[in-house]
C-alpha cells in the first residue's frame, strides 16, 4: 500500500534526558493529528528527534531509532553544530526574519547556507532510505526548501508535495536572499507546492517570473518540461479538540481557578510565542494607551499576556524578552494598584486545559502579530467558543486574516487604532459578537485540520494524473518513427507550420526572430520535395514574413489567417476594420498607462506589446484591459487572443482554422502534418482530418494529438523528412 513520508524539521515526539535516561514527550501538533485523519494512507515521519548526536551514545540512539518505529517515525540525528549554524543559525537568522518582511533581523552568511545545504542532504539521504515508488512524499516548511529537488534529482519520478507554513516574502525582500535562486529551484522539485494564503502564492509565482523567467498560467507552471501547481490551502485546525473542550472536567476546572484569580473583570487574552514577529511590545503600548484615553476601565480590565518561550539561544530573541520585561514591568508600576494588576505576565507554555480554558473565559483575544504565516490561535480562539461568544481582535498582515474577515482587523502598527478597538469590543453587545463569529466557527468546522490535508493529499494526486495525461501525448520515438514511415509511404503531403515558438525559439526579443541558417536549410529541403506543400501560418503580418521567408518556395498566412499567399498575397476576407477606431483610443490609453508597452497596427488586428513592462503592472493591466475588451466585443463582432505577452484584438472572422481549411480542402492529401505552440493554432488543429498527425510545442492541454518538447524537436523531426 502506498503510504505517505511526512518530512519536517521536528518529530511529532521529542526525545529529552531525565535523570540519565531518554523519555519522550508526545507533541499534539496540528499536524501530526490531520495526517493521521487522512483515510487509506499509512504516515511515515522523517524528522529531528530533539536531542544533538552529542548527547546520546550508540545505545540511546539504538533505544530511540526503536522506540520512534514503533510509530513510524524515523529520526534524523543532527549535531550541535548543524543544530546551530542550521536550525539557529540559517533558517531562524537569515529565512525566517526575511520571510516575515524584517530584514533588520535578517543575516546573510556563506557558512549558514552550507549547513543548510548540508543538513538538506541529510534529510535527503533518510527519504532515500524509505521512499518506495508510488509513495507521496510531502516536505513541509522553511527548514527544508531545498529538499524537494534533491530528491528529484535522484527520483525523477516521485510524488512530491511541498507546504510552506510561513509567509512567502514579496519580491523585493526576497531579492536580497543571495541564495534565492537555490532556493527557489530546489522548492519546484515539487510537483505541488502550498501557501496558506493567495498572497504568498502571487509572491512566490512573482518571484519564480523574475527569477527564472517561467510564467505560469492559473498557478501551472512547467519546469523542465514538468508540471508543478502552486496553490493556496489554509491550514485548518483540529476543530472537535476545540469545540469539544468546554465540557471537559479539567477545562471546567481551569476556568472555575481563573475566574476566582481574576474576578469579574473583562479578560483580554494574548497568547503566542515570544517572537518579534509576534509584534508583542507594539501591542503592550497599544494596551498602554488604552489604559491612558479609556480610564473608565482601569481596573476593570485584565490582561492575560502569554509569552511561551521559544529560540532563547537567539540573541535577538533574549534582547525582546528583556524588552516585553521591562514593558509589563511598566505598565504594571504605571497603572496597577494594591487591588488591580493590569497584566498578568505568564513566560512559559500552558496545558491544553489550561489554553482552552484562557480562550472560552476571554472576552477578547488580541492577536496582532506584524507578520505570521498563518496564526492558529486565532482560529483556536473562535472554535473553542462554541456560544459564539467573544471579540477577535486581529492583524491585518496574519494570514489567517485572508479567512477570518469577520474579526476586528487592525494595523499592529497603530496603537491608536488598537486601543480603540479593544475599546469597542468591550462595549459590544453579546449579539452582535455572536453575528461576528457565527459565520467564522462554521467555516472552521467545514475547512479543519483534516479536510485540509486531504484538500493537498487529493491535489497532488490530480497532479501527477495531469502530468500522466501530458506524458502520454508525449511525441514519443514511436510515435515520430511511424509518423516518418507514413510520410514516406504517401505522395501528396500537406505541412502546415507555425513560425513563432515552433520553428524558431521566441527569447527575449521577439523582433529578432528571423530566420538562422539552419532553419532555411532545413524549410529549403522539405520544400524542395516536389510531393510536399508547404504552409507557414502566423501572426506576423506580411512584410516580415516577405523579408525572413522570400528565399524558400513556401506558401504563407499572415496575420492568423488574414492573408493568404500562394502565388500573390490575397485576403481572405473583406476587410472589416472598423471596428479599429473604437479599440484604438483605449489600446492607446494603456500605452499611457503602462512603460514600455506599445501599439502594432495589423491589417486586421490591433496588438498591444507588453513584453518590455514591470510584470506585475503587466498583470494588472491585461487583467483590466481584458475586462474592457470583454464589454466591447460582443457589439463589435470582434475578438481579442491573449498571447505571448502580446493581447491582439482581432476580426472574429479571421483564424488560422479557416486560413487551414484553404489548404485541406485543395485536394486529397494523403499525408497532412499540422505543428503549432499556442492557443491561434488550435483553431488549425481543430479542422485537421483524423488522419492527421499535429503536434504541440511545449506541454499543456491542446488539440494536438502529440506535445513535443521544443523547437530543436521539430527541427530534427523535419530533417528526418527532408
Ligand atoms: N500553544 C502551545 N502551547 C502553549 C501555547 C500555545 O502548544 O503553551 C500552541 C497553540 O495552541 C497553537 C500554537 O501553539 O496551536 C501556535 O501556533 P501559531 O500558528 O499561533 O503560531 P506559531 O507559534 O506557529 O508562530
Amino acid at each position: 500500500m502506498k503510504k505517505v513520508i511526512v518530512v519536517a524539521n521536528r518529530l511529532p515526539i521529542t526525545a529529552v534526558k531525565r535523570s540519565k535516561q531518554v523519555v519522550f514527550q508526545p507533541s499534539v501538533g496540528g499536524l501530526a493529528t490531520g495526517l493521521s485523519s487522512v483515510p487509506d494512507l499509512r504516515s511515515v515521519w522523517i524528522g529531528w528527534p530533539g536531542m544533538t548526536s552529542e548527547k546520546l551514545n550508540s545505545n540511546e540512539k539504538e533505544f530511540i531509532e526503536k522506540r520512534l518505529a514503533e510509530d513510524s517515525f524515523r529520526p534524523v540525528f543532527l549535531n550541535q553544530n548543524d543544530l546551530d549554524l542550521y536550525y539557529n543559525g540559517f533558517c531562524n537568522k537569515t529565512i525566517w526574519p526575511l520571510f516575515h518582511h524584517l530584514i533588520q533581523y535578517a543575516v546573510f552568511e556563506q557558512r549558514l547556507w552550507q549547513s543548510y545545504d548540508r543538513v538538506n542532504r541529510i534529510f535527503r539521504d533518510m527519504v532515500l532510505e524509505v521512499a518506495d515508488p508510488g509513495d507521496i512524499i510531502w516536505i513541509h516548511d522553511y527548514q527544508l526548501m531545498l529538499l524537494p529537488d534533491l530528491i528529484r534529482e535522484q527520483l525523477p519520478n516521485a510524488t512530491i508535495g511541498f507546504f510552506l507554513h510561513i509567509p512567502f516574502p514579496s519580491f523585493e525582500l526576497f531579492r536580497f536572499l543571495p541564495w534565492k535562486k537555490e532556493i527557489i529551484n530546489g522548492i519546484l522539485g515539487a510537483d505541488l507546492v502550498g501557501f496558506h494564503t493567495y498572497s504568498y502564492v502571487k509572491y512566490f509565482l512573482d518571484s519564480i517570473r523574475r527569477i527564472l523567467g517561467l510564467e505560469n498560467t492559473y498557478g501551472e507552471i512547467i519546469v523542465n518540461n514538468r508540471l508543478v501547481k502552486v496553490d493556496s490551502f489554509p491550514m485548518g485546525i483540529d476543530y472537535d479538540k476545540f469545540s469539544n473542550a468546554a465540557t471537559d472536567r479539567n477545562v471546567k476546572r481551569e476556568i472555575s481557578r481563573i475566574r476566582k484569580n481574576v474576578g469579574e473583570k473583562k479578560i483580554i487574552l494574548s497568547v503566542d510565542r515570544l517572537d518579534y514577529t509576534k509584534g508583542m511590545p507594539g501591542r503592550l503600548e497599544a494596551f498602554e494607551y488604552f489604559l491612558e484615553n479609556y480610564p473608565e476601565f482601569k481596573g476593570k480590565v485584565t490582561y492575560i499576556f502569554v509569552a511561551v518561550p521559544s529560540r532563547t539561544k537567539v540573541e535577538d530573541y533574549r534582547f525582546l524578552k528583556r524588552q516585553v520585561d521591562e514593558l509589563v514591568g511598566k505598565i504594571n508600576g504605571d497603572h496597577g494598584t494594591f487591588e488591580w494588576m493590569p497584566i498578568w505576565y505568564v513566560y512559559s507554555s500552558v496545558s491544553f486545559s489550561t489554553l482552552v480554558a484562557l480562550y472560552i473565559i476571554a472576552d477578547i483575544a488580541l492577536v496582532t502579530p506584524l507578520r505570521d504565516g498563518m496564526n492558529l490561535v486565532a482560529k483556536e480562539y473562535i472554535a473553542s467558543n462554541v456560544d459564539f461568544k467573544g471579540t477577535l481582535i486581529l492583524s491585518e498582515t496574519a494570514g489567517v486574516a485572508e479567512e477570518l474577515g469577520e474579526a476586528v482587523i487592525i494595523n499592529p502598527a497603530n496603537k491608536v487604532e488598537i486601543a480603540g478597538a479593544i475599546y469597542d469590543a468591550l462595549s459590544m453587545t453579546d449579539k452582535r459578537q455572536i453575528k461576528r463569529n457565527k459565520d467564522m466557527h462554521q467555516r472552521l468546522q467545514r475547512y479543519n485540520i483534516k479536510k485540509w490535508a486531504m484538500d493537498f493529499t487529493g491535489t497532488l494526486d490530480s497532479v501527477k494524473k495531469m502530468q500522466e495525461d501530458l506524458n502520454t501525448k508525449r511525441f514519443t520515438m514511436d510515435a515520430k518513427n511511424e509518423l516518418v514511415a507514413s510520410y514516406f509511404a504517401s505522395s501528396n503531403r500537406l505541412l502546415l507550420l507555425d513560425y513563432d515558438g515552433t520553428l524558431v525559439h521566441i527569447g527575449e526579443s521577439p523582433e529578432k526572430a528571423d530566420p538562422d541558417e539552419e532553419l532555411l536549410r532545413i524549410l529549403t529541403a522539405v520544400t524542395d520535395n516536389e510531393k510536399n506543400e508547404v504552409v507557414i501560418l502566423s501572426g506576423r503580418n506580411r512584410e516580415t514574413l516577405e523579408n525572413w521567408l522570400a528565399s524558400v518556395n513556401l506558401k504563407l498566412v499572415a496575420e492568423h489567417g488574414a492573408w493568404i499567399k500562394e502565388k500573390e498575397w490575397e485576403a481572405i476576407e473583406p476587410p472589416m476594420t472598423d471596428w479599429k477606431k473604437e479599440i484604438r483610443p483605449v489600446l492607446e490609453m494603456y500605452v499611457d498607462r503602462t512603460p514600455g508597452s506599445f501599439i502594432e497596427e495589423k491589417d486586421f488586428s490591433l496588438v498591444w506589446h507588453y513584453r518590455n513592462c514591470s510584470p506585475e503592472l503587466a498583470q494588472v493591466r491585461v487583467k483590466e484591459l481584458k475586462d474592457f475588451l470583454l464589454t466591447l466585443v460582443a457589439n463589435l463582432n470582434i475578438g481579442f487572443i491573449d498571447g505571448k505577452k502580446v493581447i491582439e484584438v482581432k476580426d472574429m472572422n479571421i483564424n488560422k482554422g479557416k486560413a487551414a481549411l484553404k489548404w485541406i480542402t485543395k485536394r486529397d492529401w494523403d499525408f497532412v502534418l499540422a505543428i503549432g505552440d499556442d492557443c491561434t493554432d488550435e483553431d488549425m488543429f481543430s479542422v485537421l482530418p483524423d488522419t492527421a498527425y499535429s503536434l504541440k510545442v511545449g506541454l499543456g492541454s491542446s488539440k494536438a494529438k502529440f506535445n513535443v518538447g521544443s523547437v530543436k524537436e521539430v527541427r530534427k523531426l523535419l530533417e528526418a523528412l527532408a
